[in-house]
């Protein structure tokens, strides 16, 4: 038999997909046609050999900021998927109804990553977020009729709602309107959760099953610990009731004792997301592995951290038939890692350090059976303050 491409000798690793062991994968047209042992004897084809690496699905991060030159801290996906294995980016919330059709132009149509988007109740999306200005600003900016039309011509790029929820976002009333028009197009708000007020109690009496926080392990007013470091009642109760919570990295939404005291009484992540964007890939350095990495310290297994980042991310935005799967007939997604022994340094938020001894190291990214060559970056935009600590941070990144 034919296939393109014969990834062999690595150490395939699927939670979701109960794939596990040495075993190669035979790729044709894009998609996997087969996973098993020694496929080499039995497929003609390219054949790659990544003995003595891990082979997971292709990782899916749900919680991004791509939309470069459209908004004012998203970065190009494609220069990111080459050096972290991301081959699913779902940005969340940068393009509101009144700036979709660019991000689906430029960046979507243009991005060899598959990228898909949470849509912003705020119609002007994160042109300027902060640090700068606030999309809620303006409740006027959050109009619904204009969002139900965008999204009935863009449903096949559109995979949720965001709304930002915090001290700055006009009460409660954005995320009823992002509940209200997400109910009527079947879709998942995301909520970012913040500083209060509003209070959590009252954002999560409001979501729906299927819902997802992000931001869950952050140190502001909605944080989900008490005083005392127990977790909240009401994110047990909301959890009970099928809320998702994911991690959302970012600049400022990681604190390792929130993190340390959520985990020591279980409360463990739906999902692993990174939040990344222009402001948070250089301090705290914040990529998707690097957050997988934190996990890894705070003792999650790698196959736990997985699931987090390939079949429930996927099934989170409900792209799990085609995305964040090895299994026959999804898309040809796969990245190559090692896991490094030695001492990693890995700062959260506030500038707290731990020293992790196992690390995610990133190897290679394919997407659609082709292996990602490393992709040049632009640098970060002039407004960004610490462009040169981002760039030295990442010495693959060198800009053109
Ligand atoms: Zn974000």
């Amino acid at each position: 038999m034919n296939a393109d491409l014969i990834v062999s000798g690595g150490e395939v690793l699927d939670p979701g997909a109960g794939l596990t062991g040495r075993l190669d994968i035979a790729i044709r047209n894009g998609r996997v046609v087969d996973v098993a042992a020694d496929l080499a004897s039995r497929y003609q084809g390219t054949l790659l050999d990544v003995s003595g690496a891990f082979v997971f699905p292709g990782l899916v991060d749900i919680h991004t900021h791509c939309y470069w030159g459209g908004t004012c801290v998203g970065l190009r996906p494609d220069p990111f998927s080459s050096t972290t294995g991301v081959t699913t980016w779902i940005d969340a919330g940068s393009a509101g109804a009144w700036n979709l059709a660019g991000f689906r132009e430029l960046i979507i149509e243009r991005s060899q990553a598959r990228v898909r988007a949470f849509v912003n109740i705020s119609g002007i999306g994160l042109t300027a977020s902060a640090p700068f200005t606030h999309e809620l600003d303006n409740m006027s900016y959050c109009n619904q009729g204009a969002l139900r039309r965008v999204l009935d011509a863009h449903n096949d790029i559109v995979v949720g709602i965001k709304v930002r929820m915090g001290n700055r976002a006009n009460g409660i009333e954005p995320l009823r309107l992002a509940l209200e028009t997400a109910e009527a197009a079947h879709l998942p708000v995301m909520v970012h959760i913040g500083d209060t007020p509003p209070d959590v109690t009252e954002i999560f009496a409001l979501l729906r099953p299927g819902d997802i926080v992000t931001h869950c392990y952050h140190d502001k007013g909605m944080r989900l610990v008490s005083d005392s470091g127990v977790v909240l009642e009401q994110a047990l109760d909301a959890r009970e009731r099928g809320i998702l919570f994911d991690v959302g990295h970012g600049r400022t939404d990681f604190s390792w004792r929130v993190a340390e005291a959520l985990l020591a009484q279980g409360f463990v992540p739906d999902v692993i997301s990174s939040d990344i964007s222009w402001v948070s890939v250089g301090a705290p350095n914040v990529d998707l592995p690097t957050s997988m990495t934190k996990f890894l310290h705070l003792g999650l297994s790698i196959s736990d951290i997985l699931r987090c980042v390939t079949d429930r991310a996927a099934s989170a935005v409900r792209l799990a038939e085609d995305v964040g799967t090895l299994r026959p007939g999804a898309r040809a997604d796969l990245a190559v890692f090692r896991i490094a022994e030695g001492s990693f340094p890995l700062r959260d938020s506030m500038g707290e350090e731990r020293i992790a001894t196992r690390a995610f190291q990133h190897q290679l990214t394919i997407i659609r059976g082709q292996p990602l060559a490393p992709v040049r970056t632009d640098p970060p935009p002039p407004y960004i303050e610490n462009s040169a600590d981002i760039l030295s941070a990442r010495p693959g990144m060198s800009a053109n």
